[in-house]
């Protein structure tokens, strides 16, 4: 459903993904692991569209991001209406939970479908109320962020993400801001959505054990460059590298 191909990204001076070939199937969840600064949330900020790479092209459903044809069927660089259609079948949880402070926990669900999507006010309050049931937080509809807890936050932020009914999630170090009595209650809600809904997904996760758990495939990262991919058996009993060898010796 994704495939990154031959892609590079360079700021200035430093060039952070140096040559990725990926694919990310319909259904799976990938989980992305490696060292801080390895370059794996810039990987999921050009599938959101965040970033260009630099060199090389991402394709969503075989259609590239940056690129689009003309009726003529002449390949042309996208343009806005063209990365909006396809943005739009990416969702994304951010560390920071990047919630609309001024608006309810309803209102900050409510708002793309709506805005985006051209739901009914009534639809998407359907939609968003069944997202927030699912991620427990039926409870506090109309709540402001500032009055729930960091766990809380990131749970509507996940049912944000969600209500836009994405085919790829992709969830970027969700738990890395929070309290660690908070870190359980989160994984715990996107364990329950991995396990029953076929979205594809890409986990950028610290968190190994989860990783293990909720992976189907995990791929470790280091310097820009995939150094190792498998089944997390594979990843987490018998990594190959001596790089994926001595990353995973922290946590043990
Ligand atoms: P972490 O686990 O710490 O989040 P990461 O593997 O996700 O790390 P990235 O956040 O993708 O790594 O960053 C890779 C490198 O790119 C870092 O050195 C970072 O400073 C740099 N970088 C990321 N975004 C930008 C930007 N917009 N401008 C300049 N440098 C950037």
């Amino acid at each position: 459903i994704v495939q990154y191909q031959g892609v590079t990204k360079t700021f200035g001076d430093l060039e952070v993904i140096k040559g990725i070939d990926l694919a990310l199937y319909p259904g799976e969840k990938m989980a992305l692991i490696g060292p801080s600064g390895s370059g794996k949330t810039t990987l999921g900020r050009m599938l959101m569209t965040l970033e260009e790479p630099t060199t090389g092209t991402i394709l969503i459903d075989g259609e590239p991001l940056w690129q689009m044809k003309t009726s003529s069927g002449k390949l042309v660089r996208a343009n806005e209406k063209h990365l909006r259609r396809m943005r739009q079948k990416i969702g994304m949880v951010f560390q920071h939970f990047n919630l609309f402070p001024h608006l309810s926990v309803l209102r900050n669900v409510t708002l793309a479908p709506m805005s985006v999507l051209g739901l009914s006010k009534e639809e998407a309050y359907q939609r968003a109320v069944e997202m927030l049931t699912k991620v427990g937080l039926q409870d506090k509809l109309g709540e402001y962020p500032s009055r729930l807890s960091g766990g809380q936050k990131q749970r509507v932020a996940i049912a944000r993400a969600l209500v836009m009914q994405p085919k790829v999630m992709v969830f970027d170090e969700v738990t890395s801001a929070l309290d660690p009595e908070l870190v359980g209650e989160v994984l715990e809600v996107i364990k329950e959505i991995a396990i029953d809904s076929d979205m594809a997904m890409m986990l950028i996760t610290h968190e190994m054990d989860f990783a293990r758990d909720i992976a189907d495939r995990v791929i470790f990262g280091a310097e820009g460059r995939i150094v190792e991919q498998g089944s997390p058996e594979a990843i987490f009993e018998q990594p190959e590298s001596e790089r994926l060898q001595s990353f995973l010796k922290r946590f043990r």
